[in-house]
């Protein structure tokens, strides 16, 4: 496998500093598939993955880590944002935000294109780290 494994790209290591990623991991097609784009990302360099479920559990050091994070990304796999949402309980402002269904891809699709629907998500997401960082609630 090229580039970094996902235990290298994970919260369990320290993210000060870093372009910390989270995902909603979903049960839906479109919330499998932002968790995927996560992992990819990671392996590519492009940031850290972290657990959205520490973050929902309030536990404690993930919290304060997920602070020292220089930037956080979050992609969701449909409009209900529930990604997005937990950072915001927990205070974490969210600086990229990547939202699965707003790319054109089906929350439940017949035919599900796994690869090719990846490979979007994690473009789109590498894109928007590049870009102007949206405005809070945009
Ligand atoms: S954002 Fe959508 S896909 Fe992700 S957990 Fe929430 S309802 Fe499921």
């Amino acid at each position: 496998m090229n580039g970094r494994s996902a235990m290298e790209g994970s919260c369990c290591e320290q993210p000060q500093g870093e372009t910390l990623v989270f995902t909603c991991a979903g049960a839906a097609y479109t919330g499998q598939l932002a968790n995927r784009a996560g992992v990819q990302m990671i392996q590519q360099g492009a940031g850290r993955l972290f657990c959205m479920a520490a973050v929902a559990a309030g536990i404690s050091d993930k919290l304060e880590r997920a602070r020292q994070g220089a930037a956080r990304v979050v992609i969701d796999g449909c409009e209900d944002r529930c990604c997005r949402k937990v950072l915001e309980k927990a205070g974490l402002p969210v600086d990229v935000h990547v939202v699965v269904t707003d790319l054109g891809i089906e929350k439940q699709p017949s035919e599900p294109r796994l690869v090719l629907d990846t490979k979007r998500v994690v473009e789109r997401a590498i894109e928007a780290i590049g870009a102007p960082r949206q405005a809070p609630g945009a």
